[in-house]
């Protein structure tokens, strides 16, 4: 398998806090070129079956996928798990617990609007959300579009919901250790989401991979929505340094709100192995 494949192993759908449905987002990945699809969606499996018989139905080839929440270092990292056992119920346990402080925050961030004279975030979230576990900043985003408090959701995210500012509640999910063991152990790959994401100090970044991959971790998203060319090298080289595998995916939510499309970004550089080539006796190939 050659690294010009056109892989996208990273969106979600409306199982978590994207707008599309999986057979939707597997028409549009379809449309746009893609090769080998994951849907990945936050903390949940429950939309593997639809997006790979969608994927099926395109003719893509697919890898289950999932996009843990993990608390590292005080602060929010995300984990994909790539190509594991949608039906491991060790990995559906450990996800069930990580959905499940979701609801409460919800009301706690509600709450913390109110007091700056946003009032009903907590049911305006909720009409956008498709899956009552999975209630996410998201959600608030898209309200506070709609009610015309922000013009869009990038305005909501620097101005609320962020720490410092209003609707902001602090949160422990997953550690790093077991999310990467929930997907190690269900026969996948663990992955470090958009690493230039993150505000760490080099020490905690280095402290990030070294234990990621102590854990067991074997990959890092290098290509992704949320970085710049420019991150796309610095990561590379983070890739070789720790003898990760590389993974690519446009992280793609919305066709309203997400700059990166599913399988428009660039192709991965050529000296990283994909890692699909760690995954090739479990992706899901055509009949
Ligand atoms: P949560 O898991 O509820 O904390 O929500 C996290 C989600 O909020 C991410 O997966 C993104 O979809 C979205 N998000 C976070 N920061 C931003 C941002 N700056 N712009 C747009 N969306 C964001
Ligand atoms: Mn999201
Ligand atoms: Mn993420
Ligand atoms: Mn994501």
């Amino acid at each position: 398998m050659i690294s010009s494949l056109n892989a996208d192993l990273h969106c979600h759908s409306v199982i978590s806090d994207g707008t599309l449905t999986p057979e939707a987002l597997a028409e549009r990945a379809k449309a746009h070129g893609v090769e080998l699809w994951a849907l990945t969606d936050h903390d949940e499996v429950g939309g593997q079956q639809r997006a790979a018989a969608a994927a099926s139905a395109q003719g893509m080839q697919y890898l289950s996928g999932v996009e843990i929440s993990v608390t590292f270092i005080d602060q929010t990292v995300h984990i994909v798990g790539l190509g594991f056992d949608p039906d491991n119920q060790a990995l559906q346990q450990g996800l069930r617990r990580t959905r499940g402080g979701r609801g409460q925050r919800a009301l706690e961030m509600s709450a913390d609007l109110e007091k700056v004279g946003i009032h009903g975030a907590y049911e305006g979230a909720l009409k956008f959300v498709g899956n009552h576990e999975l209630i996410s900043r998201t959600h608030f985003a898209r309200f506070l579009v709609e009610s015309g408090v922000c013009r869009e959701t990038n305005e909501v995210f620097r101005k609320y919901l962020t720490e410092g500012k209003p609707g902001y509640v602090e949160h422990r999910w997953a550690s790093l250790k077991d999310a990467v063991r929930w997907i190690v152990e269900a026969g996948g790959v663990a992955v470090i989401a958009h690493p230039a994401r993150y505000k760490f100090t080099a020490t905690e970044e280095f402290a990030l991979f070294s234990e990621f991959k102590g854990h067991g971790g074997q990959a890092v998203e290098v290509v992704t929505g949320s970085h710049t060319p420019a991150e796309y090298i610095s990561y590379a080289t983070m890739a070789t340094e720790f003898g990760l595998a590389a993974s690519r995916g446009s992280d793609f939510h919305s066709p309203l709100e997400s700059h990166t499309d599913l399988g428009t970004l660039p192709p991965l550089p050529g000296h990283l192995t994909p890692v699909w080539e760690l995954l090739v006796s479990r992706i899901q190939r055509l009949q």
